[in-house]
């Protein structure tokens, strides 16, 4: 269970997030009223993977408590009245996540947002490069401060080597001026590879050289940052740019998957079939078109409602994905509806892998409420590599179209 360390005198306010963390993002809270409190509850459960911490206790005045859990190696978001220069300064200094005034409620859902940025970010890879040991200290640290999971490279040739073996990195943070291959090749390099949309770079340069934030851009960096920056200033690029690959990766997944079974939609199979049929053909390997529909769907639906035919759906989804490799493309054609694109599928191979996932189907059965929905599904097949996709599918439905003739539940090959 992820949990979440409230430190707060103020019992509306503590409530207010303790509800909201609770209810919204389905973390546990726990609330201490002062220092002394926190302190009991650190000393024998420090399982927090965030705290709250108010700076204004009546026996921590002075944002004490801070010292408390951060002793404890627990990321703390500090909140406050009032913050001035030497304050900020002060709490930055003691490697905090970020600090919120407590003003408004805007402030409450940024500190809401900020808490599920660190519940998600040991997931997330971040490779820094640079050839001083010092500044990768500085940003390793502030990174790890965030949860990040920090990896290492001292010029671009490493970093190279470093997301070859790791290429779930989400954003390279890369100096310039490095023995071997400076920042603005090491990201032209990158970026034969990687698009901007899937891995975020932040250059980062400490010479004053004018136009140089631009050439790391146009070599391909989304972002720039001048050393020495200041901490707040790092932390709000870095957190922009990770937002945005979430934000894009949503909208790719709207517009490539259906939302009821979350397999890919139709569109993503004419979109991304025919290069990955090419890439096949290329290889000298087959593919295999399948084409598959829910014998008398509309009946289920007649008989058990709707919503019992959309659970019907869904469990024939999850079925047919769990056969295939990610490297397939399994989609919802549209109603009841599927299509498969095999790779290296040969012929021979492909009525036996189909006539199985048959029976699978015809042996299984989806509970819904206190009723067992049974159903079955005739194919069609296309193993011959025709001219295109759309031949193939046009081929595989054909087939389907025999498998319903004769009497639905089978498998028929083009
Ligand atoms: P056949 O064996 O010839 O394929 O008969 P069928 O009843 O399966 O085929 P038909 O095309 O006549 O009916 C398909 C039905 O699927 C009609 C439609 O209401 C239903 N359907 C389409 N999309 C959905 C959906 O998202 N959810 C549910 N529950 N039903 C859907
Ligand atoms: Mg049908
Ligand atoms: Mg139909």
């Amino acid at each position: 269970m992820s949990r979440v360390l409230v430190v707060e005198d103020s019992h509306t306010f503590s409530s207010l997030l303790s509800r909201r963390i609770t209810e919204e993002m389905g973390h546990q809270v726990v609330v201490a009223n002062s220092r002394a409190k926190a302190e009991a509850i650190l000393s024998v459960d420090t399982d927090f993977f965030v705290a709250l911490l108010d700076l204004n206790l009546p026996d921590a005045p002075l944002g004490e408590v801070v010292d408390v859990v951060l002793a404890k190696n627990i990321p703390s978001i500090v909140f406050t009245g009032e913050m001035d220069d030497e304050l900020r300064d002060q709490f930055w200094a003691k490697r905090i996540v970020d600090y919120i005034l407590k003003q408004n409620m805007d402030n409450v859902a940024y500190m809401l947002c900020l808490v599920e940025r660190l519940h998600r970010n040991p997931t997330i890879k971040v490779l820094v490069v640079d050839d001083s040991l010092t500044s990768r200290v500085v940003v390793r640290k502030l990174l790890e401060a965030h949860r990040y999971q920090v990896l290492e490279a001292e010029d671009g040739l490493q970093a190279l080597a470093v997301l070859e073996e790791h290429p779930d990195v989400r954003l390279v943070i890369t100096d310039y001026n490095m023995p071997n291959m400076d920042g603005s090749e090491l990201i032209r390099t990158i970026r034969r590879n990687h698009a901007k949309d899937l891995l975020a770079v932040i250059g980062l340069s400490g010479t004053q050289e004018a136009g140089l934030s631009a050439r790391f851009i146009k070599s391909g960096a989304n972002d720039f940052l001048h050393k020495p920056f200041l901490t707040e200033e790092f932390y709000t690029r870095v957190t922009q740019n990770i937002e945005l690959l979430e934000y894009i990766a949503q909208i790719k997944e709207l517009a490539e998957k259906d939302y009821l079974t979350k397999l890919y939609n139709r569109r993503y199979v004419f979109s991304a079939g025919p290069k990955l049929m090419a890439a096949q053909t290329r290889r000298g390997q087959g593919v295999v078109v399948a084409m598959l529909d829910i014998d008398h769907f509309k009946r289920i639906n007649d008989t058990f409602g709707h919503d019992a035919g959309d659970a019907v759906l869904r469990q024939m989804s999850a079925l047919l994905a769990a056969r295939f490799r990610t490297s397939d493309i399994v989609s919802r054609f549209g109603g009841e509806e599927f299509c498969v694109l095999a790779m290296d599928m040969n012929a021979a191979d492909a009525s036996g892998v189909f006539e199985d996932l048959r029976q699978g189907f015809e042996a299984s059965s989806v509970r819904f409420g206190d009723q067992i929905i049974r159903y079955t599904v005739s194919i069609g097949l296309c193993t011959s590599p025709l001219d295109g996709l759309e031949a193939m599918i046009r081929a595989a439905d054909d087939a389907l179209y025999v498998s319903k003739n004769d009497g639905r539940n089978r498998v028929t090959v083009a």
